[in-house]
């Protein structure tokens, strides 16, 4: 299957939805489950407490992504505009040099035990370190379905974060869980809290807060792509793209938004395919910050004839369990993006990531990012004067030409172009 398809953005849903069938990206029917309505809305008033609804948002594929050598479709649920035609110019520009290259981490996330009033903070912490084999053990035990797919606890470390104060001597146990195709919260909280006794009796201290971190440092993905001159309008851009990733790597101010541009693409896919994306946001800004200083995600830098981007960041997804069991239109996502482990939905979400950022650096280090941003935003404010079949583009050609996307002024031009046209008889009478 290709993930080029030239001039998909042009077609109208339904068209959209018979080319994807044609390149056999999903089995027809399957678009019913994002349809409006889609998800039930007993499934709905099971999944969260006191549901009086649903909240819709566009659902779209960005195209021309290749990842790790093969084509995909990166579905993207997300209310900015822009966003998703950013992604996809982006990934042809990478395309046309291979694409995208990833490569994840083992699939390991964190659970914290938290000891408190530890009269002596070293003998408990050696205590924990001694027991740290058996500890596993027990763990592993309790979750024998992860380790027969080869996953399970791996490794326990103990680390001393006070020796006196409010809480008396205070030890934190980290226990490293390989989650495999799961997110892995549920998991490991379960074993943090099975766990939390024999930590805290080890220790001779009392068991605090067990639950899992989200600055998910050990399991992480880094994508990396290569995109020519030719691809870039040439070596200016080149130049000015790396000057903007050294300004975000000196400036925390400007680490935040480059950070958010990344954020745009991977939370898009996040949403889409029912992940935590709130555990994504935590993970990534902690992670930026890890070396005490806020810093981009993702650098850029101008090499011969073009320019290389990489992007490392924690990836805590799942493709079982979460919300996926209940929600069409996630399961639907992964199905049209091909994916069946948590890898590669991180490889997915890494990319988009990549690809939204560099979109934004281009704009920024060419003509501002208000200018292509403006002529969607113009379509949305458009709609929202009430505009709809061909006089949506004539209204947003209006408002984006004269520099004024603003509801007045939108309902101004439609009001205009729906008058009727003076008749030659009204003319005469003038
Ligand atoms: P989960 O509780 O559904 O557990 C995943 C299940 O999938 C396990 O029972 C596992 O045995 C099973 N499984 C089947 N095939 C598997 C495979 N190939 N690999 C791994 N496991 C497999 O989900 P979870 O992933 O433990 O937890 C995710 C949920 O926890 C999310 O909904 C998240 O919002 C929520 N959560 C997040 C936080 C946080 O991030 N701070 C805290 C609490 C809960």
């Amino acid at each position: 299957m290709s993930s080029r398809l030239p001039g998909f953005y042009r077609l109208g849903i339904a068209e959209r939805r018979r080319r994807l069938l044609e390149v056999k990206a999903v089995a027809e029917g399957r678009f019913a489950s994002i349809d409006p309505g889609a998800l039930p809305l007993d499934i709905a008033d099971g999944m969260i407490e006191n549901v009086i609804g649903e909240y819709a948002l566009p659902f779209a594929v960005a195209v021309n992504f290749v990842i790790d050598g093969e084509d995909a479709l990166v579905p993207m649920a997300i209310e900015e505009p822009s966003v998703v035609a950013a992604a996809s110019n982006a990934a042809r520009m990478a395309r046309a040099a291979g694409g995208f290259t990833t490569t994840a981490s083992t699939p390991v996330m964190i659970g914290q035990i938290q000891v408190t009033h530890v009269a002596n903070v070293e003998a408990g912490a050696a205590a924990l370190r001694d027991a740290a084999a058996s500890l596993i053990d027990d763990a592993r035990r309790l979750v024998p379905r992860l380790a027969e797919r080869g996953g399970g606890p791996v490794g326990l470390d103990v680390r001393v974060l006070a020796r006196a104060g409010a809480d008396g001597g205070v030890l934190v146990v980290h226990l490293h869980v390989d989650c495999r195709d799961a997110m892995g919260a549920n998991l490991v909280n379960t074993l943090c809290e099975a766990l939390a006794e024999r930590v805290a009796s080890t220790a001779q201290g009392r068991a605090g807060l067990r639950i899992l971190t989200n600055l998910t440092d050990g399991r992480t993905v880094t994508v990396r792509c290569t995109i020519s001159d030719d691809a870039l309008d040439g070596a200016d851009v080149r130049e000015a793209i790396a000057a903007a990733s050294r300004f975000a790597e000196l400036d925390p101010y400007r680490a935040a938004t480059h950070n958010k541009g990344i954020m745009n693409g991977v939370d898009a896919v996040l949403v889409a395919t029912g992940q935590d994306w709130r555990a994504v946001e935590a993970g990534a800004h902690a992670y930026a910050a890890r070396s005490g200083r806020y810093s981009p995600l993702a650098v850029w830098r101008a090499v011969e004839g073009g320019l290389c981007g990489e992007l490392t960041l924690p990836m805590a997804v799942g493709t079982v369990g979460g919300a996926l069991h209940n929600h069409p239109a996630a399961r639907l996502a992964l199905e049209l993006a091909g994916i069946d482990h948590a890898d590669r939905l991180g490889a997915l979400a890494g990319a988009a990531g990549l690809a939204t950022n560099l979109a934004a650096l281009r704009a920024l280090a060419t003509e501002g990012i208000q200018r292509g941003h403006m002529s969607l935003h113009a379509r949305a404010v458009a709609r929202s004067a009430g505009a709809t079949g061909e006089l949506v583009e004539q209204v947003a050609a209006e408002l984006a030409a004269c520099g004024d996307v603003k509801p007045d002024r939108a309902r101004e031009v439609l009001a205009r172009l729906q008058s009727p046209l003076p008749s030659v008889a009204d003319k005469e009478n003038q």
